[in-house]
């Protein structure tokens, strides 16, 4: 694909980002429900007083701010995680749109269904973060279907003109980490649940499908943040050696430095040791 100009990656960056607060609206439903079994389609209610959430109240960021953080009807304060949750899909679907644009090399409409694929995994990163985070859960709903989504999305890809390797590097990214993460939970089966190693061939997917040095720096760099983070709370004394402290939010947030930046950094990495 041509090389798009900056201006109109910026522009359609920016439709992005408005999209992204539309799903970060929806992605607050699934991580409030899912847990809890309670279906999607049910309509909105206050948690205090159950009125209904009319649709003007129902605006991205705008009403809470508008509300001044409280229900319209009971004033019971809403948690200002729900806005920022909005923001946060906002940003990282105009920074995902941002990246891929500029950097592929695929066509267009190729490019727009490895662009979908990406939005998808930013979006089940932050829903599976918060659920981990609450419930110390990842639940099979999000997890299970994504290795479908993801793998359809990349065969479709492929079709429209990306190349085949891709895909096949994909699978064997998805079989290494979830082979990886299946050991570690034979080995220390306090330390990993069973949701981490299925969220990992999910990862594995999508680390794989860049490369070999996005899946290498996805991977460790999850371990690298997870053991700094636990030393600090063990410092802290807040946690002791045995706290569980869920690891699937430093896969994620592994994942997410491996997509952004694994290739360069193993590039560079491999540059450095080999040609000096
Ligand atoms: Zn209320």
């Amino acid at each position: 694909m041509t090389a798009l100009a900056p201006a109109t990656i910026a522009a359609l960056a920016g439709v992005a980002a408005v999209f992204g607060l539309v799903i970060g609206s929806f992605l607050n439903v699934v991580v409030s429900r899912v847990p809890a079994g309670i279906p999607l389609t049910r309509e909105s209610r206050c948690p205090a007083c159950d009125a209904p959430v009319r649709p003007w109240q129902n605006v991205p960021v705008l009403s809470w701010m508008l509300l001044r953080g409280r229900c319209a009807t009971c004033r019971t304060a809403i948690s200002a995680r729900y806005p920022l949750v909005e923001l946060a899909t906002g940003v990282a679907f105009a920074g995902v749109t941002a990246a891929t644009l500029a950097t592929t090399t695929l066509p267009a409409a190729a490019t727009a269904v490895v662009l979908v694929a990406y939005l998808y995994f930013v979006s089940i990163a932050i829903a599976l973060t918060l659920i981990d985070l609450d419930t110390h859960r990842l639940p099979n709903a999000i997890v299970l279907p994504s290795y479908l989504v993801a793998g359809a999305l990349f065969a479709l890809a492929c079709l429209l003109g990306a190349d085949w390797s891709a895909l096949l590097r994909a699978g064997i990214g998805a079989a290494v980490l979830y082979g990886f993460y299946a050991v570690l939970r034979l080995v220390r089966p306090d330390g990993m649940g069973g949701g981490d190693v299925k969220l990992a061939g999910v990862i594995g997917l999508y680390l794989g499908w860049l490369g070999w040095g996005a899946l290498a720096v996805g991977a460790f760099a999850a371990f690298v943040l997870g053991g700094v983070f636990g030393l600090a709370l063990m410092g802290l004394q807040r946690a002791g050696r045995r706290t569980a402290i869920p690891f699937g939010p430093w896969m994620l947030l592994g994942a997410l430095g491996g997509i952004a930046a694994g290739e360069w950094l193993a590039g560079w990495y491999t540059g450095t040791v080999f040609t000096t």
